[in-house]
């Protein structure tokens, strides 16, 4: 029987489904032992701070985490971070091979004038603010226009334009933030325009986000129909199955009788954003017509950019082009990369499955003698690791607290808060 040492840095979806994947590749004759190092005081990744709190079905995919976390021979480490607490080469020297996890979470930037202005910012920090991510609790978000603009065609545009356009008392069952069901209480946003810079039939929504925007009870949803006919004409008879799942979609939304409620969410397409516009912060953003000459500007208070995202560089570890740079998933050395941080930020969590497999079957097959000692145990320097038993009671504590109030959990904001929950 041979042991080995994995360290996977990063405890979101891949992470665990890397874990996962050496889980089922252990045998009688080989061993993992797993320790998962994660920066925040919670594990979990985008399943906590990412994914739209208004989707609670999808955070099941937690239950999956926890019995990973269970399976003997894993260990977690939050509450602890690359760069202060420790260096990729400490982890390879210690690890039989170290698997980097760490995802996209920097927003990429439209590189337009005005870009800067307050009233504009990414989904990237949007999300976690409405998510309760200790890093993005003080941020202060504008609510106070009547108009919002959402750039980008993605899911998660979706989840950002519909965050601001529900009637917020449908967020109190859910685990949203408190500060941020506050503040969108008190939102004055009445109108969110969702704008693709190309046709409908090129929008990177999924159907099922799409077939569930007419189940919304409080907001109107408006796609303009010849919008879609015109996307059904350049899509032409070859058109591939997602995309004509997506046009269907947006079809029915676009032919359903109108809607008289107080909230609009209103979907914009050719449209290419050119200039954030406004006296100290955003008060217009100016459009030109995709592939054609005209100009025209929507005026609004609040700008938020859902483009996609990149991984920020980590010290020690090869970077281009917001990943790391890998050959399906091998880094160098004893490293190796999974997750969004290895391909880019495309797919959704059940994507990491059987990326993080074929990843950890390379890594297996690349393994030597196993190293004789050493840990992360030796490295951290202080006393606040939150471990599994930690986390369980950090957990515990949050869905204790949110079920007099009827809903999955109420978060726990700060880092002091999380880590108080836990007992450290
Ligand atoms: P995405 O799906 O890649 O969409 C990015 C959008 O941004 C595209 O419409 C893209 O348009 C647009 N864009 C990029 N650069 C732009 C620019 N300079 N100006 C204007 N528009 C620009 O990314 P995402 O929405 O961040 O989602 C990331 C992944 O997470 C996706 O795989 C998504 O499905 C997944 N996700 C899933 C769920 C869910 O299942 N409910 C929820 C959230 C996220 P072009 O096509 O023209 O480049």
């Amino acid at each position: 029987m041979k042991s080995y040492k994995v360290a996977i840095v990063g405890a979101g979806p891949a992470g665990y489904f890397a874990a996962q994947a050496l889980q089922n590749l252990a045998s009688e004759e080989l061993a993992f032992s797993i320790d998962m190092i994660e920066r925040l005081p919670t594990p979990w990744g985008l399943v906590r701070s990412g994914v739209a709190p208004d989707h609670p079905k999808i955070k099941s995919v937690s239950k999956v985490f926890e019995k990973i976390a269970n399976t003997p021979g894993f260990r977690l480490f939050a509450n602890v971070e690359l760069g202060s607490d420790f260096t990729i080469e400490q982890l390879k020297e210690r690890y039989d091979a170290v698997v980097i996890a760490t995802g996209s979470p920097r927003g990429k930037k439209l590189g337009i004038p005005g870009e800067e202005l307050a009233g504009s910012m990414s989904a990237a920090t949007f999300v976690p603010w409405y998510n309760a991510h200790p890093d993005f609790k003080d941020e202060q978000i504008d609510l106070s226009s009547h108009k919002a603009v959402v750039i980008g065609a993605g899911n998660v545009a979706m989840d950002v334009a519909r965050m601001l356009a529900l009637e917020p008392s449908e967020l109190d069952p859910t685990d949203t933030a408190d500060h941020a069901i506050e503040a969108l209480k008190e939102s004055a946003i009445r109108e969110v325009v969702i704008s693709a810079r190309r046709g409908a039939e090129h929008a990177a929504f999924t159907s099922p986000e799409l077939r569930e925007l007419p189940k919304l009870e409080h907001t109107n949803v408006v796609i303009e129909p010849e919008d879609i006919s015109a996307a059904i004409v350049r899509a032409g008879d070859e058109i591939e199955k997602d995309t004509k799942s997506n046009l269907d979609a947006m079809i029915v939304i676009a032919e359903r009788e109108p809607t008289a409620h107080e909230r609009t969410m209103r979907f914009q397409f050719m449209a290419t954003p050119i200039e954030i516009k406004g006296n100290g912060r955003v008060e217009e953003v100016v459009f030109q017509r995709t592939g054609g000459d005209e100009k025209f500007s929507i005026k609004c208070g609040l700008v938020i950019t859902a483009i996609g995202y990149e991984s920020p560089s980590l010290e020690g570890v090869p970077y281009a082009q917001g990943k790391v740079v890998n050959t399906d998933g091998y880094v160098e050395g004893n490293l190796y990369v999974v997750g969004w941080a290895k391909r880019g930020p495309s797919g959704v969590i059940g994507t990491n499955k059987s990326d993080a497999a074929d990843v950890m079957k390379l890594l297996v097959s690349q393994l030597s003698e196993p190293k004789i000692s050493g840990d992360i145990t030796e490295i951290i320097t202080h006393d606040k690791v939150v471990t599994q038993m930690h986390w369980e009671q950090i957990n515990a504590a949050e869905v204790a607290a949110g079920e007099p109030l009827g809903k999955p959990r109420k978060k726990a904001v700060s880092r002091e808060e999380l880590l108080n929950l836990g007992a450290l």
